[in-house]
């Protein structure tokens, strides 16, 4: 099997999904490194890193989806519930530009008192006063599902509305395992994977960027996380390689109601190569800072050429992330290993096709 996997990579062509779960279960680290090295190699030179700073800023924690794995979230009517004003949100922005940072990802709950136009406004807002300055990650596809839907419009009228006002970028997140079974699992309030795939198209249609991510560490079985890169996979060659990037990032099991045990940072970054290496069709693959601290910088040796420093995200620290400041000592790390770090501007929207043509 080694030998007809090696032959594939060095070819340049894709694994199966089948190869894909044999390598994670039988091949050794040093295997995993050469092979996600390999696919690595077709974009960037070996020893660059590249990364910038950046916050997630987590306008309100009011959500109605009710994910066991969320520790984030509170149901509308708590004590604890909150929505960020517009003068709040210029404070956090604010603070990211006091240490460095030129990308701010926005990530909420699903509050269900807001529409499309309140989150049209506000971006159109913060764009207006910071967009010469910072990028934003206006919100992520769960969240645009969810506001669409709550405002009786179609994932095309909501994504040319966004579009309209100047939203940039919608992005992946919120996809955990985009695995139905997993879904059912634990959030079957939030979405259908083909559904979630359906409003990534029609944000990329409307001319807006997207991402990909991940998260493992949950209670996911080998063939769900594989079905979530399959589906993956083809999706990105369906609309020409319109997504510019993949993240994976791992679960953290505090103060929610699934609970369990973090998986190993071994585990992840043996993870991360797997999905370098069968991603082939992604040009960058990103390790997770916010949740492998400076573990994250072997993930460059697992085949992620990128990274974020991040100054803050309520979500993950509340589920027990650790955020440093310290971040020549996290760049010190990736250098130890081999790697020249480069600040990077935030990436422009790809052109590319649109994927309705
Ligand atoms: S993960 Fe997101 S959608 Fe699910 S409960 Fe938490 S805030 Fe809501």
């Amino acid at each position: 099997m080694l030998s007809v996997i090696e032959e594939k990579v060095v070819n340049g062509r894709s694994i199966s999904t089948e190869e894909a779960g044999w390598l994670f279960e039988e091949a050794d680290d040093e295997t995993l490194k050469r092979l996600a090295g390999c696919v690595r190699g077709r974009y960037h030179p070996p020893d660059q890193a590249t990364y910038l700073i950046m916050a997630i800023i987590n306008y309100t924690n009011v959500c109605v989806a009710r994910c066991d794995y969320c520790s984030f979230y509170r149901f509308p009517g708590q004590p604890d519930t909150y929505l960020l004003n517009r003068q709040q949100v210029g404070a956090k922005i604010d603070a990211l530009r006091e240490l460095g940072g030129t990308l701010i990802g926005f990530n909420g709950g699903f509050h269900p008192d807001l529409r499309v136009s309140d989150y049209a406004e506000l971006f159109g807002s913060v764009r207006e006063e910071y967009g010469h300055e910072v990028e934003f990650y206006e919100m992520t596809v769960a969240e645009f599902m969810f506001v669409s839907k709550r405002t009786g419009v179609s994932y095309r009228e909501a994504a040319e509305q966004f579009s309209a006002s100047g939203t940039r970028w919608i992005t992946g997140g919120g996809a955990e395992i985009l695995d139905d079974r997993f879904r059912l699992r634990h959030s079957p309030g939030k979405y259908k994977v083909e559904d979630y795939y359906a409003a990534q198209r029609a944000i990329l249609e409307a001319g807006m960027g997207s991402t990909a991510t991940m998260v493992i560490g949950f209670d996911e079985s080998l063939d769900e996380r594989l079905s979530h890169l399959q589906r993956l996979r083809r999706f990105q060659h369906e609309v020409g390689g319109r997504l510019p990037s993949f993240l994976c990032w791992t679960y953290k099991p505090w103060n929610n109601e699934l609970g369990g045990t973090e998986i190993t940072s071994e585990e992840y970054l043996r993870w991360l190569a797997i999905c370098r290496i069968y991603l082939d069709n992604f040009e960058h693959v990103r390790t997770s800072v916010l949740t492998q601290n400076e573990q994250a910088m072997h993930g460059l040796l697992y085949g992620a050429d990128d990274f974020d420093l991040p100054t803050e995200d309520e979500v993950t620290q509340k589920a027990g992330a650790t955020i440093s400041h310290q971040f020549e000592a996290l760049l010190d790390s990736a250098r130890r290993l081999g790697f020249k770090t480069q600040l990077r501007e935030p990436w422009a929207v790809p052109a590319g096709q649109n994927p309705a043509a």
